[in-house]
C-alpha cells in the first residue's frame, strides 16, 4: 500500500515506491568514496560502513480543483535503461492503482532529470506510448541538450518516443504548474535537474538535489556521480535553507523515509 501521504497547500502529496534496494555492484562504492570523500569531516559524525539501502520515490501530487500530476517515473520494467545496475525493476503501475489513479488521469509528468531511475517508466511496455497517454510530459531544455550530447540509451528510450508521441514540453527555468505548485530548475546533479515546490516551499519534491542522510548532515558532502558537484552544494545549501527558514519539508527520492520535516 502507498505510504499515507500529507496535504500541504491543499495538494495532496502521496509517495509512490517503485523500488527497495542496493544499488548494483557496477557503480556502487563505499559510502565516504561516494559522498564528499574519506576525509569529508561529516564520516567522523556518521557511520561510513552502514549499508546504503536506495528506496526509489516517485510522488503523486493532487489538486483540490483535480490537477493530478506525477513527479518521476522510476525503474521502468525489466527490459529499462536501469536494469543493468537497479536492483529489482520498478513497480510504480501497482503503486499508482493502490493510491486509486489510473494511468489516463495523470494530466502532468514532471521528470526532475534524466536518469534511467527517474525516467525510465515514461513509455508502456511497446517501448513507444508514453505510459501515460494524458500528460505533458515536462522536462528542462538544458537537460535535452545535456542528454544529446551524452549519447545516453534514454535518448531512445525514453526522450525520442516522447517526441515523437507529442507529449514532450521542454521548458526554461519556473513554470507554474497550478496556483499552488512551481517547477524551478535545481542545477547540479544533472545540468538540467529540476524540482517541485508545493506552496510557498511547504514542501518540496527535490529528486536527487539531496541523496542520502549524510548531506542534511553536511550539504558540502557532494554525490561523486554528480554532474557537477560545486553546482550541486550551492543548490543543496540554497534548497535546505530555504526549507529551514520556512519549517518546509523535504521530499526526496532515495531516502527510506520519503518525507523529512525541516
Ligand atoms: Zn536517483
Amino acid at each position: 500500500m502507498p505510504h499515507p501521504g500529507m496535504v500541504r497547500a491543499g495538494v495532496e502529496v502521496t509517495p509512490l515506491c517503485d523500488a527497495v534496494g542496493p544499488m548494483g555492484d557496477q557503480i556502487a562504492l563505499p559510502l565516504p568514496q561516494m559522498f564528499g570523500g574519506p576525509d569529508h569531516p561529516v564520516w567522523a559524525r556518521v557511520d561510513p560502513a552502514a549499508p546504503w539501502v536506495l528506496h526509489f520515490h516517485c510522488y503523486l501530487l493532487r489538486t483540490p480543483d483535480g490537477r493530478t500530476v506525477l513527479v518521476d517515473t522510476g525503474l521502468g520494467g525489466p527490459d529499462s535503461p536501469a536494469a543493468g545496475w537497479a536492483p529489482v525493476p520498478g513497480r510504480l503501475a501497482t503503486e499508482l492503482a493502490a493510491a486509486g489513479v489510473r494511468p489516463e488521469q495523470v494530466d502532468t509528468v514532471v521528470l526532475t532529470h534524466l536518469h534511467s531511475d527517474h525516467a525510465s517508466g515514461s513509455l508502456a511496455a511497446d517501448g513507444s506510448t508514453p505510459a501515460f497517454p494524458n500528460a505533458r510530459y515536462l522536462v528542462q531544455r538544458t537537460e535535452l541538450d545535456w542528454l544529446e550530447a551524452s549519447g545516453s540509451p534514454l535518448l531512445d528510450a525514453v526522450v525520442r518516443p516522447l517526441r515523437a508521441a507529442g507529449c514532450l514540453d521542454a521548458r526554461a527555468g519556473e513554470v507554474t504548474l497550478a496556483p499552488e505548485i512551481k517547477v524551478f530548475a535545481t542545477p547540479g546533479h544533472t545540468p538540467g535537474h529540476q524540482s517541485v515546490a508545493i506552496g510557498d516551499h511547504q514542501l518540496v519534491v527535490a529528486g536527487d538535489v539531496v541523496l542520502h542522510p549524510v548531506q542534511l548532515a553536511d550539504p558540502t558532502a557532494g554525490y561523486v556521480y554528480d554532474d557537477a558537484q560545486p553546482t550541486a552544494t550551492l543548490t543543496r545549501q540554497r534548497l535546505l535553507a530555504e526549507l529551514t527558514a520556512r519549517h518546509g519539508i523535504l521530499a526526496t527520492a532515495h531516502f527510506a523515509e520519503p518525507f523529512t520535516q525541516l
